[in-house]
């Protein structure tokens, strides 16, 4: 296989994403795929590798909704399935000839031997181990074949694995996280690398493709810590330097379980159909497993290619706080331009005209923390509303309300800056009761509020009017008015 003592591919540093096409991208994922971005930094080169050798749990439209979920997030890669590179293909399930390389020359140096035990036995093994209280793990039966008795087997087209022969002795490694890290080999099972359908298991197969694709760190969760030493074995037997690791802690969901479906949404397009930003989202999730060691908290994705570095990575497990994502979220928008949030908002109003957008966006930039809230604040944008006799009128009697409404009707094509407070002044003059005047004022504005926009709670009266045209504004007004009118 290709010698990589001499390093041949550009990048100071060479980090990538492998992911298991099984479904949808999500956060847990996103969240190595963010970091390896971006610590492989400006000089370093990022790349995107898809591990499609479990055939069981593929899922064939996974990998382009993984592509697109993480560029909606920003995340470029510098070589990838899509765009090729110069260690294409990078798709394992393409790959194949390159771990059958591997496998025989394991299988030649008698560092993996071939299994031919069923899976019945294997069953029965597992079983009678677990009821004696031992460790379950293959008894090497395998191993003890002699070549002729292997040969045999494979001329009568026996069906078989080639596993790894887990040398003695201790594994031992400096994760860029978790610190230093020993193994005693003496527990740990021969691992199948390649299966009896031919197909590599990610064990073999991310050991063959990080070496020839010369990864210089892999970052991935610490659920693949205990079967580091087998990939360790692997890169010793075959005469390959690894990789330094840095194994990331477990996201945690609020009540400190791992992240999942249980604490609703998990996948990245859904935060995008929620409204999310992936300006935040990436600030969001750099924060789970990162830490800048300062009290800032906003950053965007390109700050952070400069700034992340492995000793500030987080040996702890981090919670996905939602408040704190839609803390960040307002933030974002807020520092959005008017045509670009105008834009961004666009999905989320599909019965806006073009022109509407801007002043829409205008209107909710400092009101919401989501881009989802904008359909129901503004709903009266777009359909007429239909308050009922109770909520139009509110504390007020019918007549007081109908006389304010009907002054308010003239009151609307007036300049934005007079309307507030010429309705209050109208309004003023309406009460009867003086004591209780300020509060008389409030549910007059209420009554002009709901008919015009069917909402005890919506943007600031003038630019809800502005929105829809004082002409329909009027007509809301008068609508209401016959409505009173009609039921006393
Ligand atoms: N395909 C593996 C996964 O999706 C990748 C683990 C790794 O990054 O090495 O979990």
């Amino acid at each position: 296989m290709t010698d990589l003592s001499a390093r041949s591919l550009p990048g100071n540093r060479r980090l990538r994403f492998a992911p298991s096409p099984t479904g949808q991208l999500h956060i847990g994922s996103v969240r190595t795929a963010l970091l390896s971005y971006c610590l492989a930094g400006h000089d370093g080169r990022f790349l995107v590798r898809i591990e499609d050798t479990d055939r069981e749990r593929f899922v064939p439209t996974a990998t382009t909704g993984y592509l697109e979920a993480m560029a909606w997030m920003g995340l470029r890669w510098d070589e990838g399935p899509d765009i090729g590179g110069p260690c294409a293909p990078y798709v394992e399930s393409e790959r194949l000839e390159h771990y059958h390389q591997a496998a025989d020359h394991l299988l030649g140096t008698g560092a993996a031997y071939r299994c031919f035990c069923s899976r019945e036995r294997l069953d029965d093994l597992r079983a009678a181990q677990k009821a004696a209280g031992q460790p379950t793990r293959y008894d090497r039966r395998c191993w003890r074949l002699q070549p002729t008795e292997v040969q045999a087997e494979l001329d009568r087209g026996a069906s078989s694995v080639i596993r790894l022969l887990m040398p003695e002795g201790e594994s031992r490694w400096d994760d860029l996280v978790l610190g230093p890290q020993e193994f005693q080999n003496a527990e740990i099972d021969d691992q199948v690398l390649i299966k009896s359908d031919g197909f590599p298991t990610y064990h073999l197969a991310h050991v063959v493709d990080d070496h020839l694709m010369e990864i210089t760190h892999v970052v991935r969760g610490v659920e693949w810590v205990p079967s580091t030493p087998k990939h360790l074995a692997v890169y010793r037997a075959m005469g390959w330097v690894p990789p330094e690791f840095a194994h990331v802690p477990l996201v945690l969901g609020s009540d400190h379980k791992k992240l999942s479906k249980r604490h609703g949404s998990v996948a990245v397009t859904e935060y995008r159909d929620m409204g999310y930003l992936p300006e935040a989202l990436a600030n969001m999730i750099a924060f789970l497993g990162w830490s800048p060691g300062t009290e800032e908290e906003i950053f965007s994705l390109e700050e952070l290619r400069t700034r992340m570095t492995f000793d500030r990575l987080q040996s702890s497990p981090a919670v996905f706080d939602q408040q704190r994502l839609d803390h960040l979220n307002g933030v974002w928008i807020r520092r959005l331009s008017i045509p670009d949030l105008a834009q961004r908002l666009r999905p989320f109003l599909p019965q806006a005209q073009k022109p509407q957008l801007e002043p829409i966006a205008a209107m909710v930039q400092e009101r919401i923390h989501r881009l989802d809230e904008v359909p129901g604040l503004l709903r009266f944008a777009f359909a007429d509303p239909d308050p009922t006799m109770e909520e139009l009128i509110g504390r007020l009697e019918p007549a007081t309300a109908a006389d304010f409404l009907r002054a308010s009707i003239d009151l609307v094509d007036g300049s934005s800056d007079d309307l507030m407070s010429s309705l209050r002044r109208a309004a003023e003059a309406s009460a009867s009761d003086q004591g209780s005047i300020n509060r008389h004022v409030r549910d007059c504005m209420q009554v002009v509020r709901v008919a015009i926009t069917g909402q005890r709670v919506s943007p600031p009266l003038p630019e809800s009017i502005a929105l829809i045209g004082k002409e329909a504004a009027r007509s809301r007004l008068r609508r209401a008015l016959a409505k009173i009118a009609m039921v006393r």
